[in-house]
């Protein structure tokens, strides 16, 4: 409490609840008030439990009555710079989030849970000013600390435990700091070494490339976006972009779908900065790896940071450049808890900060193909496969009234002969995991469905085991109808290991490599998988989309997708664009490298115009139909769209809660050709996880015409208390 005459200290928490607003807490009992800075964690009491807050705002005094102190202040530095909290309020503003949630997203685990920052702090060397001015020779008198002089000034601060593996003893250390030369510095210790591949020398870019490089202005804000077919050379000029900041001592950040953070992509990387030091952001690290590397980011001990989505809240200190790689990767949504998009917020980042970014892809999402045409964001194009790599031949073989031998036509099956007996490679492209989609009883028609959700269970043969891919429920196979006791079970369509079985007693001479989820647990396992392939050995790979993406494998001559129509007839109206990306990547998987490559695409409706448009024309004139077909619709990114989601075991009160939701926001604002409501709706997967889905969807002409009405409507929704219910705001949401 505050004694007479003192100022009153009030903490203004962002706490992890599903509230939309900050509390104010008290400084802990005996702690000197000195020591608080926004952005530090503190533990606060929140009813009867103990939670990480941030604290966002020191203020004096406080409207909220009977405040409680904070229990204990976790960090001594703020973890949270003022650029990062800006921007993470800005992201809880946008995406309708509680600020705490936000802030928890931002964290990796470790810290989130209330681990100190310095449980992983290391002592540094480095050079003080007068070290960093001295004359080369100023020590020559002296060699022990010379050399540790110049360690210092070429390879920069060095850790404890590095001066040791170095051979520099504590006397050395002991006169440089005497001399008031170097000084300690606790910082986080640097992430692991990435171990590189051979560093080659840069290629030459040719003059397309130059070209891009120099259309992205080195500084100010500007958002580019990269179109350029698979194998074009973007990556190239992500690593040129990297390197013009790390030259002006700036950070990069890169970010990466959650499937393309492969450790091929982090050797090629690691290969062009062997000097600079890596923090790799993925969910394929442990616990303490992941906060030593976000801690590395943030202390700004990173010069490159390499992440999937979450790396986007990461705070850096001075940020230089933020690239994204595939950026219409549908893993850059998070679809749930603060559902916002790391490609959007890369944009907000790079504006906040004043530094370019660039979006590249070969098959841009619409939404930053429509920012590009319209003039938002800058063009850029590379035409060309990059080195000798020649373009793809793309045929389409009709399948309707083929004599199909699970699921692959004759004349498909001999090219796999073909290609594989000239010594090259093949990759069949299957976009289903499993053996079948569907087990059903021939005599009775009985199907087996998954109790929770309404969907189908996928036929997993060689676990013997029937599976749900929405909820993962399991039920063992069985070897008659459930309904009428029959024998007689079919398993319907295919999927990836009905296929390998195939494909491995047909080419029996051929190792097949199958990669999905079921065979493929990590990213390392991904790469060992692939080893073969790499190593050039004719083989035939077959899998899911986990093959589409981010592998160079050069020997891949003939590409087979065995069934692009999926996506055409879909009730999403985003899923012709999905399938679109989709089969264009995994058709750029063929000819990389010096052959050509072939692609040959199944399809039962060789005639439907999207077809024929995306392999005539390329993904580039299909996705431009697209988006004049969304201008008719007035769907997005034409609209600003954001859904309103409830889910609950009672489908009535999902219901009965959208429609509140829609009748509070239509009097707020009415329906006009500038804002529509439609819904609710079920949602495309109704029932999941034994909870019915429903959605109210609200489109705008403008963004800023819902956010203040999200707003209101999130202050009625948290005053509706039906525990069992589940809402939350979707703003420009990727799924129905
Ligand atoms: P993308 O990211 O567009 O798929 P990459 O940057 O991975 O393309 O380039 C594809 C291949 O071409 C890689 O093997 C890369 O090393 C090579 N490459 C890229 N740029 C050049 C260049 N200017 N000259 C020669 N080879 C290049
Ligand atoms: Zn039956
Ligand atoms: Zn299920």
């Amino acid at each position: 409490m505050a004694t007479d005459g003192e100022q009153a200290v009030i903490l203004r928490m962002a706490v992890p609840v599903p509230l939309r607003r900050l509390f104010d807490y008290l400084p802990p009992d005996g702690l000197d008030p000195a020591r608080l800075a926004p952005g530090q964690r503190l533990w606060v009491p929140f009813g009867n439990r103990k939670l990480v807050a941030v604290l966002v705002e020191v203020l004096a005094e406080s409207p909220q009555a009977e405040l409680k102190p904070a229990l204990e202040l976790i960090d001594a530095a703020p973890l949270f710079d003022g650029r990062s909290r800006a921007f993470l309020q800005w992201a809880a503003d946008y995406y309708q989030a509680p600020l705490g949630e936000l802030y928890a997203a931002a964290l990796p685990v470790a810290l989130r849970k209330g681990k100190p920052a310095d449980h992983w702090a290391e002592q540094w060397l480095q050079l003080t000013t007068e070290g960093k001015g001295l004359p080369e020779s100023a020590l020559a008198r002296a060699p022990k600390q010379q050399a540790l002089l110049q360690l210092l000034l070429e390879q920069g601060r060095q850790s404890r435990t590095s001066l040791k593996e170095r051979g520099h003893s504590a006397g050395s250390v002991r006169a440089l700091l005497e001399r008031g030369l170097a000084e300690w510095l606790a910082g986080p210790t640097v992430p692991p070494p990435i171990p590189a591949a051979e560093p080659g020398a840069p290629p030459q870019l040719n003059a397309e490339q130059q070209q891009v490089l120099e259309a992205v202005p080195g500084e100010g804000f500007s958002a580019s976006l990269l179109e350029g077919t698979t194998g074009s050379g973007k990556t190239e000029v992500y690593l040129r972009l990297m390197q013009r900041a790390l030259d002006r001592g700036q950070q990069a950040l890169l970010l990466v779908p959650e499937i393309g953070l492969t450790p091929q992509t982090l050797r090629r990387i690691a290969a062009r900065f062997p000097r600079h030091s890596i923090a790799a952001l993925h969910s394929g690290l442990a616990d303490g790896e992941r906060a030593q590397a976000w801690l590395a980011a943030a202390a700004g001990q990173a010069d490159i940071v390499i992440g999937t989505r979450s790396a986007i809240l990461t705070p850096l200190p001075r940020p230089g450049v933020v690239l994204v790689d595939e950026e219409h990767d549908a893993s850059f949504k998070q679809q749930d808890g603060v559902r916002y998009s790391a490609r959007d917020l890369a944009v907000v980042l790079a504006r906040n900060a004043g530094i370019p970014v660039l979006l590249g892809s070969a098959t841009p999402s619409l939404e930053s193909l429509h920012n590009a045409l319209s003039g938002r964001y800058q063009h850029l194009r590379l035409r060309q496969r990059a080195g000798d790599a020649r373009p793809p031949q793309i045929h389409v073989v009709p399948t309707l009234g083929q004599p199909l031998e699970e699921g692959f036509a004759p004349q498909v099956l001999r090219h796999i002969g073909e290609t594989l007996a000239r010594g090259e490679q093949v990759l069949v492209f299957i976009n289903r995991r499993g053996f079948a989609p569907a087990l059903t009883c021939d005599d009775c028609g009985w199907l087996a469905d998954c109790p929770h959700c309404s969907s189908k269970l996928t036929l997993h043969r060689r676990q013997r085991h029937l599976r749900c891919h929405h909820c993962d429920y399991r039920r063992p196979l069985v070897d008659s109808c459930p309904q009428c006791h029959s024998r007689s079970l079919s398993a319907l369509g295919g999927g990836t290991e009905r296929s390998e079985e195939l494909l491995a007693r047909r080419f029996a001479d051929f190792p097949v490599i199958r990669v999905d989820r079921d065979t493929t647990a990590s990213k390392q396992a991904l790469d060992r998988l692939l080893a073969p392939a790499r190593d050039g050995e004719p083989c035939l790979l077959l899998g899911t989309q986990m093959l589409a993406k981010g592998h160079h494998l050069p020997r891949v001559t003939l590409v087979v997708i065995q069934d692009a129509d999926g996506g055409l007839f879909s009730a999403d109206f985003r899923a012709p664009e999905r399938t679109g990306q989709l089969l264009e990547q995994v058709a750029g998987r063929a000819g990389r490298g010096e052959l050509a490559g072939r692609v040959l695409v199944q399809s039962r409706f060789p005639e439907h115009p999207l077809l024929q448009l995306l392999l005539e024309k390329g993904y580039g004139a299909f996705a431009r139909q697209l988006l004049r077909e969304r201008a008719t619709a007035q769907l997005p990114p034409l609209r600003a769209m954001a859904l309103v989601r409830a889910e609950c075991e009672e489908p009535r009160w999902a219901e009965e809660f959208l429609e509140q939701a829609r009748a509070h926001l239509q009097a707020l604002a009415p329906p006009s050709p500038e804002l529509e409501y439609l819904g609710p709706v079920p949602a495309l997967l109704e029932r999941k996880s034994g909870r019915f889905r429903f959605y109210l969807q609200v489109t705008a002409v403008r963004r800023a015409q819902l956010q203040p009405l999200l707003a209101r409507l999130c202050q009625w929704a948290e005053g509706h208390r039906n525990r069992r219910l589940r809402w939350a705001v979707d703003m420009d949401a990727q799924e129905l």
